[in-house]
């Protein structure tokens, strides 16, 4: 056997380890999924809602998963929103957006990225948005375009109702320039990427090689653009225990009590 039939041989074997690399939608449909040790049992993980409990990785999770932690199993009621018009511009790319949502409404039994349920978190009622990045993405289309969203807040505030985000990974482009900035107060889980735009077209502007860990949750919190960041099995208590405080409803705190602590402090300095 010469060299060159012998570099033939190997390169039919290399072509049989690549053609059994499982494909995306094995890796779906199988039990198994990955993290820093390698092969990790979905049910495992999902029993650490979706956190690995070595690394602390917080995987990506459906909109549905996260009602499931926020609201509790069986605990919410998912509310219809309209479905505009699919494709007013005809787009077509490597494939046509048509084709597109067919392909995502399969893969998430969603409509489109954002799905709101409401539910109860501390005894208050809560309506909550959720964004599926397996959706194109979570790409913000037609339903949840930025003017919109930006206006709906508006009326969240104009009706003094808190608004609370927190940042998933990844949020970034048009979330991140629109609704995700406008809470009044900001959580992240850990390690999130907080991103507007990406990295190499930053570096490439401020001609500067950035952080290690920049756009990340932690980063940012240092930065004064995340309030803090929570582990995701707690986010429903701190939620909780800030609905209490914003809204005056179901809190350990006395707020009534302060309230007069502070006008009888107030009066009695004016009457000095
Ligand atoms: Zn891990």
């Amino acid at each position: 056997m010469n060299w060159l039939t012998k570099a033939i041989k190997f390169g039919e074997k290399i072509k049989k380890v690549l053609r059994k690399r499982p494909s995306k939608e094995d890796i779906a449909n199988s039990d198994w999924t990955s993290c820093c040790k390698g092969p990790i049992l979905k049910k495992d993980l999902e029993n650490n809602l979706w956190v690995c409990n070595l690394c602390g990785k917080h995987h990506r999770i459906s909109c549905r998963q996260r009602f499931d932690i926020i609201f509790g199993k069986n605990s919410y009621q998912i509310l219809e929103s309209p479905i505009p018009t699919e494709d007013p511009l005809n787009w077509v790319d490597t494939k046509s957006y048509k084709e597109r949502l067919k392909i995502a409404r399969e893969k998430t039994n969603q409509n489109c990225a954002v799905m709101i349920a409401k539910g109860k978190i501390n005894g208050i009622e809560v309506t909550a948005g959720a964004i599926n990045f397996d959706f194109i993405g979570g790409s913000v289309g037609a339903l949840a375009n930025m003017t919109r969203t930006t206006l709906a807040i508006n009326e969240l505030k104009n009706n003094n109702l808190p608004y609370i985000v927190c940042f998933t990974d990844p949020t970034a482009g048009g979330i991140t320039a629109s609704f995700a900035m406008l809470g009044d107060i900001h959580f992240s889980e850990p390690g999130a990427n907080i991103i507007f735009a990406g990295r190499r077209v930053i570096e490439s502007t401020v001609k500067e090689e950035l952080p290690s860990d920049f756009q990340t949750a932690e980063f940012v919190e240092k930065h004064g653009f995340v309030d803090r960041v929570v582990q995701r099995k707690d986010i429903q208590d701190e939620v909780g225990k800030l609905l209490s405080i914003l809204l005056r409803k179901n809190s350990d705190i006395h707020l009534e009590n302060l309230d007069e602590t502070s006008e009888t402090n107030i009066q009695t300095r004016e009457a000095s």
